[in-house]
């Protein structure tokens, strides 16, 4: 129910004979909506605020003029047979592939394929497994391999943490990364029409089970105490519930003056500064659209069955669609660097990410410019609605996670890709802990 806000939650809603949700859900992602599917299957009273005017958040499927097939401006990949994903994907009838293709990488001794990226692998790993407790990425490496002889390795590696996990080297943990390499997995999949769809499945399962979801509508305050909940919009209005369920990402926990943040009253110090420790890195994506494969052709360096493909350039990541042959190449800046080209404007982003195809490839950029269909640039750095990508492991983000699983006053739950306690940085985590919070709250 939404009103004009005068006084408090309860004595407003009861005054004037509204009915409080059961659950009011900010944000909806795929956390956000998978929570929902689930409380509205089980009959409860729900409500989702969403701040843009489409569902989805990180996940943003979009069908441009200039492209040949919708384009993934945000998450795009499946990292392996994840369950609930392919468990939805299953009930709603969508199709998934494996994508095909080689890894590429230009390095001094040139465009090559290759099989290893990071040098040293085998002693990088036995010295993570000897870590009996956590310490950063750069604190490790100056422990383990301070010798001038590994200065190529941790090269890469800083490259492998940047662009990967969107992290900075000097906070990410090095436990997570012994974690993410032993469960690491090397199929990859991709959504037949695109992410997009899951996401409206699971938007449209909610809107039949009579959930109410209000696009446009930024959250701002939230005043609560036991069980009684008023939340407070950009524009003023209220909407009152029992239980609220918090699915933004964590960086927009940490206060009202952040942009979208979202302040409490009363305060949550405790839950603010957890939120602060979790870590969280930025991508700009850059999709481009050529009239042709020019990389499969003669007229430049060649690079066969590419897939992806690893530079040191300006925008060093690039991947295709294969086992698709859409002459689509994507650009990926990540973590720290991507942080220097935040307020760049798309232009000067378009013009750095043809000048990387151009060194790469040893192609003109006037070629490449005359070939270009269509282009889309994502700056998900810039987005006030994530401020960022996806969280990843600091060496405090553990006991952080904690503090965030714990319901307050059991009125108040925090949910979202950063939270699940398997995995994150995923749609997968996202969707796992959309629905354990769900589940706790049915308990
Ligand atoms: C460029 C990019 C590439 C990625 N690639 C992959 C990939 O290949 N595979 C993969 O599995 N994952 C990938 N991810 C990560 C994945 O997209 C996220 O982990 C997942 O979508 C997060 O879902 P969520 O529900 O936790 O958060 P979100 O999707 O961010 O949902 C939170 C919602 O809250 C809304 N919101 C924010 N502030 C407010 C407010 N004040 N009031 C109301 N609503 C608000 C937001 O608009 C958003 O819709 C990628 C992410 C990015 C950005």
């Amino acid at each position: 129910m939404k009103i004009k806000r005068k006084c408090s939650g309860k004595i407003i809603a009861e005054a004037l004979g509204m009915e409080k949700f059961d659950v009011i859900i900010v944000g909806a992602g795929a956390a956000g909506l998978m929570a929902a599917k689930i409380l509205c299957d089980a009959k409860k009273k729900v409500c989702i605020l969403e701040a843009r005017d489409r569902v989805g958040g990180r996940v943003h499927t979009l069908i441009k003029k200039g492209f040949s097939k919708p384009v993934e401006a945000g998450a795009e990949f499946i990292h392996g047979k994840l369950p609930l994903t392919i468990c939805l994907l299953k009930e709603a009838g969508i199709k998934y592939y494996e994508t095909d293709g080689a890894l590429w990488q230009l390095k001094n001794d040139g465009l090559k394929k290759r099989e290893d990226f990071i040098e040293h692998a085998e002693q990088l790993m036995k010295k993570l497994k000897e870590l009996d407790h956590d310490i950063s990425i750069t604190a490790f490496l100056d422990k383990y391999f301070d010798d001038a002889k590994y200065s190529e390795m941790k090269n890469s590696l800083q490259q492998y943490i940047e662009g990967y996990d969107a992290a900075d080297i000097n906070y990410a943990s090095s436990l997570a990364l012994k974690e993410e390499w032993q469960k690491e997995e090397d199929k990859q999949y991709r959504i037949e029409g695109g992410y997009g769809l899951l996401l409206d499945h699971l938007k449209n399962n909610c809107l039949q089970n009579g959930c109410s979801i209000h696009l446009s509508t930024i959250v701002k305050k939230i005043k609560w105490k036991d069980e009684d909940v008023e939340v407070i919009t950009k524009q003023n209005d209220s909407y009152f519930s029992g239980k609220v369920i918090l699915t933004i990402p964590p960086l927009l926990l940490t206060g009202e003056e952040n942009g979208a943040g979202i302040s409490f009253d009363p305060s949550l110090p405790l839950v603010t500064e957890a939120a602060k420790q979790i870590g969280y890195g930025g991508v700009i994506k850059i999709v481009m659209e050529f009239t042709h494969a020019f990389w499969e052709t003669g007229e430049c360096r060649k690079a066969e069955d590419l897939f992806f493909l690893f530079s040191e350039e300006k925008i060093p990541t690039w991947w295709s669609q294969l086992p698709d042959k859409t002459p689509i190449l994507t650009g990926w800046l990540a973590g720290p660097k991507a942080n220097e080209l935040v307020n760049a404007d798309d232009d000067i982003i378009l013009q750095q990410a043809l000048h990387s195809l151009s060194s790469i490839f040893a192609i003109d950029t006037e070629i490449l410019q005359k070939n270009l269909k269509a282009s889309h640039i994502h700056n998900w750095i810039a987005d006030p609605f994530s401020k960022g990508a996806y969280s990843y492991n600091t060496t405090t983000s553990a006991a952080a996670k904690k503090i965030l699983a714990t319901p307050v006053a059991n009125t108040l739950f925090f949910a979202g890709e950063a939270l699940d306690k398997d995995s994150n940085a995923t749609v997968e985590a996202a969707l796992q802990s959309g629905k354990e919070v769900a589940e706790k709250i049915l308990k």
